[in-house]
């Protein structure tokens, strides 16, 4: 099996604390032994094994590979017009994602599928090792079960959102919608998922919706996670808590109770502070989460509509700057805190075993990352143990 040392690394993130310093496990003048796909040894420079080849990291800073645990990308067309319309003072509704809808169904799955590999190798450029990706924008049996089988070419983290709005073809009897998104569309999109979502929030679906869907989701063998108080207080997050979801998304609108039920549970956290960014909406309090005791990932939500950003280290950015998260914190959740989110123990870490998934910085430090916003510091990316990038 082919190994390459990649050494002089100024500052290793591991997100092992049995490795090095605090929760990030952060080695100095450190060095990674890649063996095929997989992490053979991580240590001092001084005390590196041999290797095949060697790749000199110049005394920049290495992560573990970002793990984006929550986006839409089978999608066509794109809602500019929105966009400006949204930035030139009217509010955001979750209806918008109609327009996506209607150029969705239209496009060829060859476009769908090329337009999915654009987004994925931006997110790649930008770090990015790991993508959930999700349907939602086909609506009917036929176009949501298209869009699991195009995402699942791609990523092995796919999640049926069949409900994600009310399809328009039932906006007179939502009851026959959910009746469709736990019946015939759950039995064709099934094979290709392995996640359910619902959008539990007004205009969307309430409280005994999503509990159905994500029920008759758990009952074919899908783990739930949910788009939860985003818009909104709202049942969602309790909901997902209590039956078990991998992820609560968005937790923009928080009770106590909510934040209770996250600090105790073992349902992740997860914030995607493109959304509020892109739609100028309340940002999620990090801190509360945090200082609560709950699991905190970040992710971009990326999606046409309200969160058209690939970029993990604006996430970052923005987490730091408005969010009250730590630089540290922040990188723990967009990496480690990904991976909790998609029940993974296998990414999200530099550590002997782990997926060699890793992004060298031209920074000395991931804090470089939230300090110098909107500049691209992600110099090489390898994935499963090939550069990439
Ligand atoms: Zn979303």
């Amino acid at each position: 099996m082919p190994s390459t040392l990649i050494h002089s690394i100024r500052s290793l993130v591991t997100n092992d604390p049995a490795l090095g310093t605090g929760p990030l496990g952060l080695v100095e003048d450190a060095a990674v032994l890649v063996e095929g796909e997989r992490i053979a040894w991580v240590g001092p420079s001084s005390k590196a094994p041999q290797a095949d080849s060697a790749y000199d990291a110049q005394g920049q800073a290495v992560i573990p590979g970002f793990v984006d645990s929550h986006s839409h990308l089978v999608f066509a067309g794109d809602r500019t017009q929105e966009f400006n319309a949204r930035m030139s003072g009217q509010p955001y509704k979750a209806g918008g994602i109609r327009t996506t809808v209607a150029a969705t169904r239209a496009a060829s799955d060859e476009e769908l599928a090329a337009n999915l590999a654009k987004h994925l190798h931006e997110a790649l450029r930008q770090g990015t090792t790991t993508f959930e990706t999700k349907s939602g924008y086909g609506l009917t049996v036929e176009d949501e079960a298209r869009a699991l089988r195009i995402a699942s070419e791609q990523t092995s983290e796919v999640t049926y959102l069949g409900a994600h709005i009310v399809s328009p073809d039932y906006a007179e009897d939502p009851a026959a919608y959910v009746d469709l998104v736990t019946g015939d569309m759950l039995e064709a999109c099934a094979p290709y998922a392995r996640w359910i979502d619902v959008f539990c929030e007004k205009g969307a679906f309430d409280g005994d919706q999503a509990r159905a869907i994500l029920t008759a989701g758990k009952a074919k063998g899908l783990i739930p996670r949910i788009h939860a108080n985003q818009l909104s207080y709202g049942p969602g997050v309790q909901l997902g808590v209590e039956l078990g979801a991998a992820s609560a998304d968005h937790c923009t609108h928080l009770t106590d109770a909510d934040v209770d039920a996250l600090a105790s549970g073992d349902t992740v956290a997860t914030l995607l502070p493109g959304a509020e960014f892109s739609t100028r909406a309340q940002w999620p309090d990090a801190r509360r989460l945090l200082d609560a005791g709950a699991t905190v990932a970040l992710s971009t939500d990326c999606n046409p509509g309200s969160s058209f950003t690939s970029s993990m280290p604006f996430c970052i950015a923005l987490a730091v700057r408005d969010m009250g998260m730590t630089p540290d914190e922040a990188l723990w959740a967009a990496t480690a805190g990904g991976a909790r989110a998609l029940r993974r123990t296998d990414i999200g870490r530099i550590t002997v075993g782990a997926r060699a998934d890793l992004a060298l910085l031209d920074a000395p430090s991931h804090v470089h990352l939230a300090y110098r916003p909107g500049v691209p510091l992600v110099l090489a990316v390898w994935r499963n143990g090939a550069l990439a990038v």
